[in-house]
């Protein structure tokens, strides 16, 4: 635990002194308030060690990494049967592209990008009025984390409806093709709100136990999914969870991750730990430019690949 510590501590003096920082999302107005210079790292391990360097215990707003919970979530409530709506296959197009869902008539290629993440609240608000899809979602969240304090950040869900054209857009394309079972505009309330989530990187880190531990949290003695159903939705992380970023998250850093564009990345490294970083500032992919980095150095350092033998 102690080279972990050190690593991390090495990582945030590093990165306070970073000749780039990217730039922070301001197409959702509220977003771009943030401040560039925060930096937080947290690490749980699966025998419950814990270790946190930096702005860890500041609530930042999770935006895309939700669609990891969602998509456990719709999994549990439909099966298999999800994969009739949306695919598994890396898109190679940005988060928010509409360009292949016309070609490919209305299937998203996966649950990670916009397309695909809005067709699975419209799954989750099946049988409920979207407040209480986003409800449950959000109790799935603070029961993962074990953390009752967990909140949607309002603001952050108004900001993203009020300039949400292009959601608007990839949803009213999904109703066209009749993927949407729910108007555009309820199916976006439940995805603008599980993306405001806000959380700490120490909050999610624990919510992403059960990714690190064959569906199963050890200290709660919890089995959220099964294994099978963990090791596929890390391989989707791998494969999709940066967008046309993933495949450079791979060769870097060489485990599953999901990103946001509040600047945060959950990362797994299965069998061992969950891993949560933030650093507001996002690539040219929209991927937090400093979080892949620190990411990078920290499975070097710690031998963490799923790679490597
Ligand atoms: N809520 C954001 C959006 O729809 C999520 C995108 C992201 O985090 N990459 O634009």
């Amino acid at each position: 635990m102690s080279e972990l510590k050190a690593a991390l501590d090495q990582i945030v003096a590093e990165m306070a002194n970073a000749p780039e920082r990217g730039e922070v999302a301001s197409y959702i107005p509220e977003l771009g308030k943030v401040d560039p210079a925060k930096f937080g790292i947290a690490v749980i391990m699966n025998d419950g060690g814990v270790a946190t360097a930096g702005d860890a215990d500041e609530p930042f707003s999770i935006q895309s990494i939700s669609k990891v919970f969602t998509l456990a979530l719709a999994l549990g409530r439909v099966g298999d049967t999800l994969w009739k709506r949306v695919g598994r296959e890396p898109s190679g197009t940005p988060f928010n592209s509409i360009v292949q869902l016309e070609r490919e008539e209305g299937i998203p290629r996966n649950p990670f990008i916009n397309a695909g993440a809005i067709v699975v609240s419209d799954v989750l608000l099946a049988g409920h009025q979207p407040r209480e899809a986003i409800g449950e979602i959000l109790s799935f969240v603070r029961s993962v984390a074990d953390d009752e304090t967990i909140v949607i950040d309002r603001d952050v869900a108004s900001s993203e409806r009020a300039t949400g054209y292009r959601n608007f857009a990839l949803a009213n394309y999904l109703k066209g093709f009749g993927n949407l079972n729910h108007a555009p505009e309820l199916t976006l309330g439940v995805y603008f709100h599980h993306c405001a989530i806000a959380m700490s990187c120490k909050q999610l880190a624990n919510a992403g136990r059960f990714l690190a531990n064959s569906g199963r949290i050890p200290s709660l003695n919890h089995t959220v999914i099964s294994g099978e159903r963990a090791r596929r939705i890390n391989a989707l992380m791998l494969t999709c969870g940066h967008y046309d970023g993933s495949g450079e998250f791979a060769f870097r850093v060489g485990i599953p991750g999901k990103s946001g564009v509040g600047g945060g990345i959950l990362a797994i490294v299965p069998g061992v730990a969950s891993i949560a970083v933030w650093s507001p500032g996002l690539n040219d992919r929209g991927n937090s430019m400093l979080g892949s980095i620190a990411l990078e150095q920290l499975a070097k350092r710690m031998n963490w690949s799923i790679f490597s033998s």
